[in-house]
């Protein structure tokens, strides 16, 4: 395809070196290895409790069950986000119910939240889009005077925080992906953070089919009957998938400050170009800078997307608003204009070549294309 890619993943020997300690050992499912993951992982993050998970999908999608959230209930969530989102909230049986979004960030606007809460609503469902954190303040204070519960999609977040806050704080509980392009990856997977103890062990329970003993533990101690005690899921992590998270949780800084540098580049880079507006920066704040995305205004955006394919750059839309993709149309009778913010911005966002090791040439490249593209 194109010569500059659209992400490239920095594994290697590392990791490889640690898959083959998982090969060494007797355990290829959930084990020390996932343990291990779990409790650095809650380290990095200043949270009690790490689940580590097969996807981000089903560690929404499970703490959602967990809280007790499923048929009859409605969550409040953003329509300008990946539709795992609201695909969770469907799988665990509610209903999804979308309200706009702030035109500056492209996060789930607080002024709209109270005005869709019903005495149907249970959650509040933000995403920290493309890594900026939503103000977890502004909408913990929301969910207290309706008594509603918050599960944060942290899929973009794993090193952002905003006003000394970070995801799994202000809320029950914040899920992450370790999808093939997000900040950590394994290809696959996904965890859950929590500061209750009780969520915890009943996430424990329902991510490997409310089984009362694990694999490991038959290993451990020698098999012993096991129960099931709740009609659980199978989303456990397996060690194989821990062996190759772990070597990165050594660079994550690293690597953030990477990813601030190209950021920083692609700014200047782009400075003056007058369709180009970017995503707004937002005081006391650190970006975990997931996606570099621009808002192209003033050009047809699907034009320049074809424009730069042809220079061989590869670009990406994150994303078409949830609401008005086909599915959603039929189930809620979506129609356009609902949501206007997240629709105008589903139809000129582009996300731009971006990852640590991006090379300089490269940022300098894609900037150079669209100052001729759109000049
Ligand atoms: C990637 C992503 C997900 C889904 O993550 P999976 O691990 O692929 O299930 C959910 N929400 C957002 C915002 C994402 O970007």
């Amino acid at each position: 395809m194109g010569s500059i890619p659209f992400y490239l993943h920095d594994l290697g020997q590392r990791e490889l070196d640690s898959i083959a300690e998982v090969f060494n050992g007797p355990i290829l499912t959930t084990g020390e290895t996932v343990e291990r993951f779990e409790n650095r992982f809650r380290e990095y993050l200043h949270v009690r409790h790490a689940l580590a998970v097969t996807s981000c999908t089903g560690a929404l999608h499970l703490a959602l069950i967990a809280l007790g959230i499923g048929r009859g209930d409605e969550v409040i969530t953003t329509p300008m986000t990946f539709v795992a989102t609201a695909l969770a909230v469907i799988a665990a049986g509610a209903t999804p119910v979308f309200v706009d979004v702030e035109p500056e960030t492209g996060n789930l606007n607080p002024e709209l939240i109270e005005p869709a809460i019903t005495e149907r609503t249970k959650a509040i469902l933000p995403v920290h889009l493309y890594g900026l954190m939503c103000d977890m303040k502004r909408i913990r204070a929301i969910a207290d005077k309706h008594g509603l519960r918050i599960i944060e999609d942290a899929a973009h977040c794993i090193e952002g925080h905003r006003n000394g806050i970070r995801p799994g704080q202000l809320s029950d509980a914040a899920a992450f992906s370790f999808y093939a392009t997000k900040n950590l990856t394994c290809g696959e997977g996904g965890a859950i953070i929590t500061n209750n103890s009780g969520l915890d062990e009943k996430l424990r329970l329902l991510r490997l089919h409310g089984m009362t003993k694990t694999a490991w533990d038959r290993y451990r101690e020698g098999y012993t009957h096991w129960d099931v005690i709740v009609p659980g899921w199978k989303y456990n992590m397996s060690n194989i998938d821990a062996a190759i998270l772990l070597p990165q949780l050594d660079r994550i800084h690293e690597n953030l400050v990477k990813r601030q540098t190209r950021a920083l580049r692609y700014v200047d880079a782009l400075a003056g170009i007058n369709s180009v507006r970017l995503q707004a920066s937002v005081d006391d704040c650190t970006h975990a800078h997931h996606i570099f995305p621009i808002w192209i205004e003033g050009a047809d955006r699907d034009q320049v997307m074809i424009n730069l394919q042809k220079r061989g750059i590869s670009t990406m839309v994150n994303y078409r608003a949830i609401h008005l993709h086909s599915h959603f149309r039929k189930a809620y009778g979506h129609v356009k204009g609902q949501f206007p913010i997240a629709e105008r911005m589903g139809e000129t966002t582009l996300s731009l070549p971006f990852y640590p090791n991006i090379p300089d040439e490269h940022v300098d490249a894609v900037a150079k294309a669209l100052r001729e593209i759109l000049s």
